[in-house]
């Protein structure tokens, strides 16, 4: 099966073009896709016109490769829990805009049904379209706000995160499931080209979230995450959102929380998402009873890391060093892992993921779409050729092959799975 290649009329219609096979894209470079690479595009997924850009096809006559002048290109964003193999194909007229922080899947279309190449490297389900109900997410905030009249933080997760950026970790703690979210911090300690809480007022893109304003206080974070810890079902809860800056920065009252929660319950997971620049500020959380850590990565190799990241006062070897702590006091690792075609499956970079695994003795990759412009991030990274690459598929059975224990996922695991990574999920 070859899907054909898809296009918009510019005013949010998209059609196929029969006269066209889709192609995608690694770093640079648009080459065919392996037919065994493709999945009907999952539930939640989302189909985006791409204006002043036109796609990239294979002539299903002439076998030549060649734009589709009929329209703009199009491309797919990738519902949680799946990871693309392919970025979408197309050449970038002088005048385009630069593209959201969204994910630019490839996408093609095969028997009446829209195609990506892509796979669910998760079985979680915490974050399924079909799994949110607003009108228990209605319920919940209203109970919930009554219930923390003067909670700033519970005030900032309804207003803002679950009824105005749609946050799934909030919506699921209104909805009294699984993670739920407790950004804390207003600033960062990085700059990192994109964002998604905070762009320079001269850049080309806007954060889709604003960042939060205020320093909650220990007693803030407890009096709601102890209800959740005891009464949710797989509990977690997550210092570091988007909606933040760095929550290592306020490391301190984490730790007071961590102490405070710790004495009223010891169910569930207390997890940390962080860029991961203190690793002494990490060992304080251990030792206080942080459970995980995932530290979030464009790639292990020290100088793309650094171009993108553009660290304030730490270096790639102290988030190598934060990894290396959580392990030493027993914790569960993850990394939050961008993938990008070309990047991420390139020669280099599988020798430096594969140092990091050994160096760290890391846990869990979870391998995430990277929200990015692909022109604009290779432009800004100034990478011209991402050198020799071997595809995502082949990356990602490279790494289990050679790193079984690893696991492999999307989401951060809660306690039960981090005991038994293989739990079934069907009664979740
Ligand atoms: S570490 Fe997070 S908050 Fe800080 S600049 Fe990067 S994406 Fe933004």
């Amino acid at each position: 099966m070859t899907p054909f290649l898809l296009y918009s009329d510019g005013e949010g219609q998209i059609f196929e073009d029969t006269s066209l096979y889709v192609v995608g894209r690694s770093g640079w470079d648009a080459m065919p896709i392996p037919a065994e690479d493709w999945i009907e595009l999952p539930d939640g997924g989302n189909l985006y016109e791409l204006p002043g850009r036109r796609g990239i096809g294979i002539d299903v006559k002439t076998g030549e490769m060649r734009l589709c002048e009929k329209g703009w290109a199009v491309a797919a964003f990738l519902p949680p829990a799946h990871t693309g193999f392919y970025l979408a194909a197309y050449e970038t007229l002088d005048d385009a805009p630069t593209l959201p922080l969204f994910c630019y899947t490839a996408a093609g279309w095969f028997a009446d049904k829209f195609f990506v190449p892509a796979m669910r490297i998760e079985q979680d389900i915490r974050q399924e379209c079909s799994g949110y109900d607003e009108r228990k997410i209605e319920e919940g905030v209203d109970l919930l706000t009554k219930a923390h009249p003067h909670n700033r933080l519970v005030k900032h997760l309804a207003e803002k995160c679950a009824l105005t950026y749609n946050c799934p970790a909030a919506r699921n703690y209104f909805m009294g499931r699984w993670e739920c979210p407790i950004p804390t911090s207003p600033a960062c300690n990085a700059n990192c080209l994109g964002c998604i809480s905070f762009q320079p007022e001269d850049e080309s893109i806007v954060s889709p979230q604003d960042r939060l304003q205020f320093k909650p206080t220990a007693q803030e974070i407890v009096e709601f995450t102890v209800p959740h810890l005891e009464t949710a079902p797989y509990p977690i809860v997550s210092f570091g959102q988007g909606c933040e800056g760095e929550p290592l920065l306020m490391w301190e009252t984490i730790k007071e929380s961590i102490i405070e929660i710790r004495k009223h319950t010891q169910k569930g997971s207390i997890n940390i998402n962080t860029n991961g620049s203190k690793p002494d500020a990490v060992e304080q959380l251990m030792k206080a009873g942080l459970n995980s850590i995932r530290v979030s990565l464009n790639s292990a190799r020290k100088d793309i890391y650094t171009k993108y990241y553009q660290p304030n006062n730490y270096q790639f070897e102290d988030i190598v060093e934060s990894l290396r702590v959580v392990k030493k006091y027993g914790g569960w690792s993850s990394i939050n892992y961008f993938v990008f075609p070309g990047m991420t499956d390139s020669i280099a970079e599988y020798d430096a993921l594969c140092e990091l695994i050994e160096t760290t003795g890391l846990s869990m990759i979870q391998w995430r779409s990277f929200n990015i412009d692909p022109d604009w991030y290779l432009g800004k990274m100034g990478v011209g050729d991402t050198g020799e690459f071997m595809g995502m598929k082949q990356m990602l059975e490279l790494i289990h092959e050679e790193f079984p224990h690893v696991k492999f996922g999307y989401f951060n695991p809660p306690m039960e799975r981090m005991k038994n990574f293989d739990v079934d999920f069907a009664h979740w």
